[in-house]
């Protein structure tokens, strides 16, 4: 069969998978990233069925397995009261109703699934230490410019460019969205901790979800089970710099002051925090010519409902499935993309803000909130997300 050159700008977890899907379809792809190496950063992400399904279609569950935790249940309780509100099912019930795993992996081991998978396409040219600089449409090819490490300026021309270079997009200005993603109001801090040093309560195969005023937190096993990612939301007036921006154990708790002691024993165990903050971008557009976004850099979430990976990669599944006839008419193959994706990101956006609104809530409404939870249920309240977690990327 006939195939494409495709440029994927950024290798994070969008770019990597994409360039799994194209090369399965026999495409040939250069992956260019600025960073030099691929170090461990991030912490723990959830891959709901809908993300599973597309991990697994690439055959990567045997490895995903021996990494990946399935939590039973969420439990959902209270900042400052510690009581259970409700629970929403996962494990069993997800694998049964969706046919794939909730799973939750740290952030480095799925890049490293991926990486090894990607490394193996000799279809593949990974090139790193290259920082994209602009990207051009044309008629015949599309062009990417990049800066190396040694400050030379080089450029490669393909079919079609990918732009995955997360929340910060380089390519993002090619498709005609000229905004920038805006503050949100929030910064997430991030700390792992050995399960065996988690509060025994804490410590179970399931995920945790406090919820109060000021501010929600995420626990969950991730790297085999051995250690708890521990996710903390705090309101906050302006953000920090990049992913990694390093927080002081004494400010979370002084946030979380009113927290029920528990939760504030879980926050004082991490040696280490880190800290990022949380951009809104509404989707705008997703491709123009030979060109196309994907993941963050076409739409970053919040983590308010746990899709910003899974996004990424129902995407880049999207828009292989819609390029896997090769040198059709790559402009019309990436509209139907945008069209494919348009409504769903839209929604899945939107969906994210309202959560945020209602983990967060006052008094008032959250009285509400914690009656209606306890009153759906643990199952339906997985099934209100059936159109989130029963995708299946066109095949
Ligand atoms: C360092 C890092 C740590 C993260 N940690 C967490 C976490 O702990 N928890 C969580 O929920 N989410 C985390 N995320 C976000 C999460 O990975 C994404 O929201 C999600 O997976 C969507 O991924 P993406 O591939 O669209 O974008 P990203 O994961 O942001 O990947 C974008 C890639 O593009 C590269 N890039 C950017 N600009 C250029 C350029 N000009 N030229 C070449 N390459 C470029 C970046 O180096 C990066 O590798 C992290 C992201 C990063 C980059």
């Amino acid at each position: 069969m006939p195939s494409l050159s495709i440029a994927i700008v950024g290798a994070g977890i969008g770019g990597l998978t994409a360039a799994l899907t194209f090369a399965r379809q026999g495409h040939s792809v250069t992956l260019i990233e600025r960073r030099t190496g691929f170090s461990e950063v991030g912490a723990g992400l959830q891959l709901s069925p809908n993300a599973s399904r597309v991990l697994i279609r690439l055959g990567l569950a045997p490895a995903l397995r021996r990494v990946a935790s399935v939590p039973e249940r969420v439990v959902v309780r209270g900042i400052a009261s510690g009581r259970s509100i409700g629970e929403v099912a996962l494990g069993t019930y997800m694998q049964q109703r969706y046919g794939a795993p909730y799973w939750v992996v740290h952030r480095a081991d799925l890049q490293t699934i991926l990486l090894d998978a990607v490394r193996s396409e000799a279809s593949v040219r990974i090139a790193t230490g290259r920082k994209v600089e602009e990207v051009r449409n044309a008629p015949e090819r599309a062009e990417v410019v990049w800066t190396s490490s040694n400050g030379a300026r080089e450029s490669l021309a393909a079919d079609v460019v990918v732009g995955a270079d997360g929340v910060w997009s380089k390519v993002r200005h090619a498709v005609g969205d000229t905004n920038r993603p805006t503050f949100h109001g929030y910064v997430a801090w991030r700390a792992t901790v050995e399960r065996r040093l988690v509060p025994e309560e804490l410590a179970e195969n399931e995920t945790g979800l406090w919820l109060g005023a000021k501010g929600h937190v995420v626990h969950y096993p991730i790297f085999s089970g051995n250690l708890v990612n521990v996710v903390a939301i705090e309101r906050a007036k302006a953000p920090v710099d990049g992913w990694s921006a390093p927080g002081r154990a004494e400010d979370l708790l002084a946030h979380y002051s009113s927290a029920t002691p528990v939760l504030r024993e879980l926050l004082g165990r991490p040696r280490e925090w880190l800290r990022w903050s949380l951009f809104r971008h509404p989707i705008r557009k997703l491709a123009r010519g030979r060109i196309a976004l994907l993941g963050d850099a076409a739409h970053p979430v919040l983590p308010f409902l746990a899709q910003g990976a899974a996004l990424a990669i129902e995407d880049a599944a999207t828009l292989g499935a819609l390029l896997a006839d090769g040198p059709q008419d790559v402009a019309e193959a990436l509209a139907a993309y945008e069209q494919h994706r348009f409504e769903r990101v839209t929604r899945i956006q939107a969906e994210g803000r309202r959560n945020g609104r209602i983990y967060h809530s006052g008094a008032i409404v959250a009285f509400g909130r914690d009656r209606i939870m306890q009153w759906i249920g643990p199952e339906s309240m997985s099934n209100r997300y059936d159109w989130i977690y029963g995708f299946r990327a066109p095949e």
